[in-house]
């Protein structure tokens, strides 16, 4: 499934990235432009904005309106939707600053691109072939899976 995501959603677009999904991404793009692409590209469009929504909807553009208070709601609310496992899968991870899928990265390789005490601390990691992001499970990994938990426990209650 593919997804654009309009300009308030950057931080959802960085998460549903990092879980694997195509997302869209750009804060230049006016409500026609996103519609128009959406329809185009057969992306489902995400917004915060309750009017582009229903105006994407009229269009036959499948939307949907993102309207949790935080993170983990919505990636509760859109996960219940779509069916979207709430799971980092570094393989199909893809990097959050430019959509492209990661690769993993040997050790060696990251040797003097990464600081010395990551390089020290951890020995997988991954870098993105189109922007060079290197990505490796460091310290705020426990925040990334807090946040993950508490929207499968949203989720599951949403369910019930
Ligand atoms: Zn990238």
């Amino acid at each position: 499934m593919k997804f654009i995501a309009d300009g308030m959603l950057g931080k959802l677009t960085r998460w549903l990235r990092m879980l694997g999904h195509n997302v869209k991404y750009s804060n230049k793009l006016d409500d026609v432009q996103l519609i128009a692409i959406a329809k185009k590209e057969r992306r489902v469009l995400l917004t915060r904005d309750l009017e582009l929504f229903q105006q994407a909807t009229a269009k036959g553009v499948q939307a949907f309106y993102v309207d949790g208070k935080n993170e983990a709601e919505n990636l509760a609310k859109i996960s219940q939707k779509f069916g979207i496992n709430l799971e980092v899968d570094m393989k199909r991870s893809r990097c959050p600053k430019c959509n492209t899928q990661v690769k993993p990265i040997s050790k060696e390789k990251v040797s003097g691109k990464v600081k010395e005490t990551t390089y020290t601390h951890y020995d997988e990691f991954w870098e993105c072939p189109k922007c060079g992001q290197i990505y490796w499970q460091g310290a705020h990994w426990t925040r990334i899976r807090k946040t993950l938990e508490t929207a499968k426990e949203l989720s599951k209650k949403e369910k019930a």
